[in-house]
């Protein structure tokens, strides 16, 4: 089996590629590095038959080749990137999905699509199934993403109706764990980071907003079970423990000892005030559920960025 993986130098898609490897595949990475770093995929070649191309995936893609799988992760995903990179991240999810289809699609491999929560916008369901339509502002600044996404989820279906393309569209909720850049802007990193220098934990609003954090190896374990045992129907892969943001705050500053206090910034525009994954589908139809709780996924994780900002 051979995969391309777009944004395969990013945290999800670094962690991809180790895990085909792993599973037999033979991987090319393909990323435009805008928001990925090389040392992501460094040592991958040991581990089995890998490439990296860099490449702009909004531009025509072109693989030498026959290829099995297209794993389509390639976005800014962090809203400091896409705010930053509002055109890019609109082109990516819509020319690039096209280019990345039109591949899949040439070598007969299966299209797997990396959709995201954030289709739900603010949500006014809780907790979000599938079968929610999702509440999105279309032209706040958040849509680029947003919109981005939700043409991706379109546009795969169409090419899963109208050419019959195996497809796959996974709806990722918001996931943490090694790889993340120290300056990736989530919260999850931003508050690891901040605890060990002992700086502001900066909360955006009061803090009473939740998430539903995933560690990195429960979500690629869904990924795996989604793309060998799924449907063309999406589904949501994300952890239902849901926490305030306080909450993370005060659990991150526990956890590393940390004497940093809790500062309060403007909320960000549009910022969704609640989201916790229904995960009935992924547990009924792929046997998949979260095996990793917050605690042991941050005891996971707070090694890696003490050693990467040392
Ligand atoms: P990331 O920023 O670490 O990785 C994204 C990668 O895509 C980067 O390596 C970047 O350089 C690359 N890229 C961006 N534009 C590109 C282009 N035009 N051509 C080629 N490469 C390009 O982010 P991530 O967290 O690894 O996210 C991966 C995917 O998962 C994204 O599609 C994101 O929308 C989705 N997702 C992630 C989360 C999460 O919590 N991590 C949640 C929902 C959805
Ligand atoms: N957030 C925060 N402080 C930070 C970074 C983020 O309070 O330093 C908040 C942000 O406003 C949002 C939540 O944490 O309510 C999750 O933000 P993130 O950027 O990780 O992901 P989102 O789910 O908003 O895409």
């Amino acid at each position: 089996m051979r995969a391309l993986v777009t944004g395969g130098a990013g945290f999800l898609g670094s962690h991809l590629c180790r895990r085909l490897l792993k599973d037999g595949y033979s991987v090319v990475a393909m990323d435009n590095l805008a928001t990925g770093n090389l040392k992501n995929v460094e040592g991958l070649d040991e581990l089995g038959e890998f490439c990296f191309v860099e490449h702009d995936v909004s531009r025509r893609v072109e693989i030498d080749g026959d290829l099995d799988a297209v794993f389509h992760l390639a976005s800014p995903a962090s809203p400091i990137d896409y705010l930053e990179l509002p055109i890019q991240t609109l082109k990516v999810g819509s020319l690039g999905t096209h280019n990345c289809l039109g591949l899949a699609m040439a070598k007969r491999a299966r299209f797997f699509m990396a959709s995201t929560s954030e289709i739900y916008g603010d949500p006014l369901v809780h907790p979000q199934p599938e079968s929610y339509w999702g509440n999105v502002n279309t032209i706040g600044p958040r849509g680029v993403y947003d919109e981005a996404k939700r043409f991706s989820e379109s546009i795969t279906m169409a090419y899963h109706r109208h050419h019959g393309v195996d497809t796959r569209i996974v709806r990722i909720f918001n996931t943490y764990g090694p790889q993340m850049r120290p300056g990736d802007g989530r919260v999850v990193s931003n508050f690891i980071v901040q605890a060990l220098q002992d700086d502001p934990i900066t909360i955006y609003g009061d803090g009473s907003q939740t998430r539903s954090f995933c560690y990195v190896d429960d979500l690629i374990e869904g990924f795996v079970r989604l793309f060998e045992k799924g449907g063309a129907e999406p589904v949501n892969i994300g952890n239902p423990g849901e926490f305030t943001i306080r909450e993370l705050a005060e659990i991150v500053i526990s956890k590393t000892n940390s004497s940093s206090e809790l500062v309060f910034e403007n909320l960000p525009v549009d910022d969704p005030k609640q989201r916790r994954p229904d995960i009935t589908r992924a547990r009924e139809t792929l046997g998949w559920e979260p095996r990793i709780d917050l605690d042991q996924g941050l005891d996971r994780t707070i090694p890696y960025f003490r050693e990467v900002i040392s």
